[in-house]
């Protein structure tokens, strides 16, 4: 027997005026979300506290059974994901060139996501590429459009804090060490360093002379450099080792390339085109396919960006194209007693309010085998609410994998050195001799 679950990223919502006090997924037609609902088991999820906004790879990290505290940072998990040069002992932070404005109160950021030629982007990220100071190497490495990352190599620490301010109109921050690393050297000097570098790359760009042409068209120039998220990979047990689970990872975006790696998952690239309901088809079609595998991620972000253009009515569609795809669903997985299938989402990601993520719960439906069925048959915010798995935190979603795939082992037996929750270990036999 083995698992898919479906994530469909910042599928959670607010109530909205515009669709007479629903969330967008209340509002939406989803016929094949509420017959998988009809069928299963059902409940909320959050990956760590209710209330708390968390960004997706840490909510996949968490929902993977992982800790908070065991996080590389998403400057590491997305450098991974790129395919970037990053060893252990690396720092890596997401990097962005952007525009600030000299006043008073420091460097103000003006344009956080300038529209760039790609080749005017990449001209800018040269020229602040390589930078050496206190014995550490950085390097700007280019990703997509105006993001990279820079990696810094040496005696180097990630308990360092950001330097984007992200907000326009706030200026760019001065990188502290973190409250609890505030005496330690390294830590220390890789804060200087970062703000070495960040003052020369103000200077750098605000004299290239795309920029100087930039000035003559009225275009503002794009002469900082900040950065967020410092990352370090450090050794983590592989989600085999701590689940007995073969995991795959099926989804477009870097990031989660990056968070299946650090997890010791296999990934597939897929793509996003226009045609979302085709792409979420074809990605459970691969999914179905891929027997060799225990425990199996299928991704879409479309809620999510529907989410983040503020507008409701589009999450609205982008949820009904989701249903659309799960047809398939039905016939192959949910009819099928191998396999538990699961959808739920890492985060609600609201089309209202100025929070980038929002901290609400999601729903969660559970079809297998061994599921208990319960009386919910709308998969949404608040129907779920009444499911027979109540509130489901990041925690416990993986134990209730392994006991829903009847493989969880009865605490206190130890068929193997270590105290897995599985069954059955990595036990050796006794030999004769
Ligand atoms: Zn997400």
């Amino acid at each position: 027997m083995r698992c898919i679950l479906l994530l469909l990223d910042g599928l959670g919502d607010r109530s909205h005026s515009i669709l007479g006090g629903k969330t967008p997924l209340q509002a939406a037609h989803t016929p094949n979300l509420n017959q998988i609902t009809a069928l299963g088991m059902t409940g909320l999820f959050h990956p760590h506290l209710q209330g708390t906004a968390l960004p997706s790879e840490l909510a996949h990290f968490l929902m993977f059974g992982y800790r908070m505290e065991e996080f590389p940072g998403r400057g590491a998990v997305e450098a991974l994901g790129e395919g970037l040069d990053i060893r252990p002992g690396d720092v890596a932070l997401l990097a962005r060139i952007f525009s600030v404005a000299q006043e008073p109160e420091g460097l103000v950021l003006r344009h956080e996501n300038p529209a760039l030629e790609r080749q005017d982007c990449r001209l800018l990220q040269e020229a602040v590429r390589s930078f050496t100071r206190h014995g550490i190497e950085g390097e700007f490495l280019p990703t997509q459009g105006i993001g990279g990352i820079l990696r810094l190599r040496g005696e180097v620490s990630n308990f360092v804090s950001d330097s984007n301010p992200i907000t326009e109109g706030r200026p760019l921050l001065e990188v502290l060490p973190l409250r609890a690393q505030t005496d330690d050297l390294r830590t220390q000097y890789t804060a200087q360093f970062l703000n070495d570098y960040l003052r020369w790359c103000y200077r750098t760009l605000s004299q290239h002379p795309l920029n100087g042409q930039r000035r003559q068209q009225g275009l503002p120039a794009i002469n900082a450099v900040g950065t967020q998220r410092a990352g370090m990979l450090g050794a983590l047990p592989s989600f085999t080792d701590k689940w007995g689970l073969k995991g795959l990872m099926i989804a477009a975006g870097a990031l989660y390339q990056g968070i299946g790696q650090v997890v010791g998952m296999a990934t597939r690239r897929v793509k996003d085109t226009d045609d979302p309901s085709g792409d979420l088809r074809q990605r459970l079609e691969m999914a179905y396919q891929a027997t060799d595998y225990d425990f199996i991620h299928v991704h879409t972000k479309v809620a999510d960006e529907a989410g983040h253009s503020g507008d409701p009515l589009r999450k609205q569609r982008a949820i009904e194209a989701i249903d659309s795809a799960l047809g398939y669903a039905i016939d192959s997985m949910v009819a099928n007693d191998d396999i538990l299938f699961i959808v739920t989402a890492d985060h609600s990601t609201a089309a209202s309010g100025t929070m980038i993520h929002t901290g609400e719960t999601v729903p969660l439906v559970m079809t297998g085998k061994y599921i208990r069925r319960d009386a919910v048959e709308t998969f949404d915010e608040i129907s779920c609410a009444a499911g027979g798995l109540s509130l489901v935190r990041g925690q416990e979603l993986m134990y209730l994998i392994l006991n829903f795939l009847d493989r969880g082992k009865l605490w206190g037996l130890m068929d193997s050195a270590d105290d897995q929750p599985f069954t059955p270990g990595t036990s050796t036999p006794l030999r004769l001799d």
